[in-house]
């Protein structure tokens, strides 16, 4: 591969399974980097610093200071950031976020692939943002904002891909990256 990282965006609300999706696809294709974000919030259960760098207010306020991100957003109270990429060469960028950032990446990067990934039916993303430990009222208010965020994400997206299964989600991803490698190594016209 040559020439800039392809940088590939999955958005979508909260329990549709962005974050198996992700690691999915980096396990599936070699030439994927996943990029760890940066949050305010509070470690779940089971999450560690593999999942996210958990930082206070402070240290966050001072990276964007610093000009650390390539893009931060606030959602539901907590603030959540992308490090300015660094893949290893040869690599392209994997980058898992909310749609208030995924705008900023398209406005920095306007040949960045926007993913929106969508829930097979309303039931399937209620029960995943259950099971994951958050508190009630979290769960009620993530629920209430995921119509607008998906109208958000319909409204940036290039591609749309239903998770009703991982692995047949992931593969669709990896066929449209390998799709979009293809022609950016074909000359215009060529
Ligand atoms: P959660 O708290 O459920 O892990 O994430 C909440 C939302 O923040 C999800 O939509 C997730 O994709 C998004 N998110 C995670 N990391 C980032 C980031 O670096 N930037 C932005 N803008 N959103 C992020």
């Amino acid at each position: 591969m040559s020439g800039e990282p392809l940088v590939v965006v999955l958005i979508g609300p909260g329990g549709v399974g962005k974050g198996t999706l992700a690691r999915r696809l980096v396990e599936r294709d070699g030439h994927l980097w996943l990029s760890r974000s940066w949050t305010t919030r509070a470690p779940r259960p089971h999450e560690s610093d593999l999942d996210y760098a958990f930082v206070g207010r402070e240290a966050f306020a001072r990276a964007i200071d610093e000009g650390r991100f390539l893009e931060w957003a606030e959602f539901h109270g907590q603030l959540y950031g992308t490090p300015r990429p660094t893949p290893p060469a040869g690599h392209d960028v994997l980058l898992e976020i909310d749609v208030q950032g995924a705008e900023q990446v398209k406005r920095l990067v306007p040949d960045a692939v926007v993913v929106l990934v969508t829930a097979p039916d309303d039931s399937s993303l209620e029960a995943r943002l259950r099971g994951r430990g958050d508190d009630e009222a979290h769960v009620r208010a993530r629920l209430a904002s995921a119509p607008a965020e998906i109208e958000r994400g319909r409204r940036l997206a290039d591609r749309v891909v239903v998770n009703d299964d991982p692995d047949r989600a992931a593969g669709e991803i990896v066929s449209i990256l390998e799709g979009l490698r293809r022609a950016r190594r074909t000359p215009a016209g060529g």
